[in-house]
């Protein structure tokens, strides 16, 4: 299998990184996981977007590269049905490690590599809750991830899928690498836009997909007591699309596959889907 590394397709057990390159020092990088599906990338221009703003958010200069061009030779090498593909750009190499950089001519390290998954879109997902350990720039996605890493494996550790994080005042921002939404009586909500969430890819093309069926949605806060109320509660990423919890901390949802709305979102995005695949 080859992997993109600076400029290059290489082997992956050729690739290797300096132990000075700022991404392994200090997680001063940013990334993105592009859905790929029958060899071609969902929602690509969305993710290259906020693949931007990471980096500008950061300060870090954004590289000259063709990311779309990249993705089709890893792809060429590579044919998958179904995966994604992680890039990741680093702010690069800095000799004397230090934790600032003004002054310093650094260039921005790129790699991108492909990874298969089977699809599983119809999962039931069992979640727990877990306390919001991040920073306060989470509308970032940088690779500053040991807080969503404890809570994912604190998931695994309880037999479950995913960890829903709270933060202080009750409130449930996101999933480790999900976007959360609760049904209740045909609205979806789901939490608005902060610096405390990431803007999911996901959530945009989902709430869209909902918009143009006629449901209503509405942004605003959830807490745990709520979505144990909730007639469904659903997760979205990249790699997921959206599926169903039907167990949150240990407690049952009543999730009806046939009579859900999760159904019907799901057949609608998957239509939609054909359209947004280069
Ligand atoms: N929230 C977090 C913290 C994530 O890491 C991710 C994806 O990795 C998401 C939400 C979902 O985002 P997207 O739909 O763009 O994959």
């Amino acid at each position: 299998m080859k992997v993109y590394l600076d400029g290059k397709l290489v082997d992956h057990d050729k690739a290797t990184v300096s132990i000075f390159d700022r991404g392994f020092l200090f997680s001063d990088s940013v990334y993105e996981v592009i859905q790929v599906c029958n060899n071609k990338l969902f929602l690509f221009n969305e993710h290259i977007e906020r693949l931007h703003r990471s980096l500008k958010e950061l300060n870090i200069p954004i590289p000259a590269v063709d990311f779309l061009q990249i993705c089709r030779n890893l792809l060429k090498d590579q044919e998958i049905v179904y995966g994604g593909i992680y890039i990741q750009v680093t702010r690069g190499r800095q000799e004397n490690r230090s934790h600032f950089w003004y002054g310093q001519n650094i260039k921005p390290f790129v790699v991108a590599f492909v990874q298969a998954s089977p699809p599983n879109l119809y999962k039931n997902l069992k979640v727990i809750t877990y306390p919001d350990l991040r920073w306060q720039r989470c509308d970032i996605k940088s690779n500053s991830l040991l807080a969503n890493v404890l809570a994912r494996e604190e998931a695994a550790v309880r037999a479950s899928d995913e960890a829903l994080l709270i933060n202080e005042s009750g409130f449930i921002n996101e999933g480790s690498s999900t976007n959360v939404y609760m049904i209740k009586q045909n609205k979806v909500i789901t939490p608005p836009l902060r610096e405390n969430i990431l803007p999911g890819v996901t959530r945009k093309f989902c709430l869209e997909t909902l918009i143009s069926m006629g449901i209503t949605c509405e942004e605003s806060t959830l807490t745990k007591q709520e979505l144990l109320t909730a007639d469904e509660i659903w997760l979205s990423s990249s790699t997921k699309d959206v599926l169903p919890v039907e167990e949150l901390d240990g407690s049952k949802i009543n999730f009806n596959r046939d009579k859900s709305l999760w159904l019907k979102l799901h057949e609608n995005f998957q239509k939609r889907k054909i359209d947004f695949l280069i």
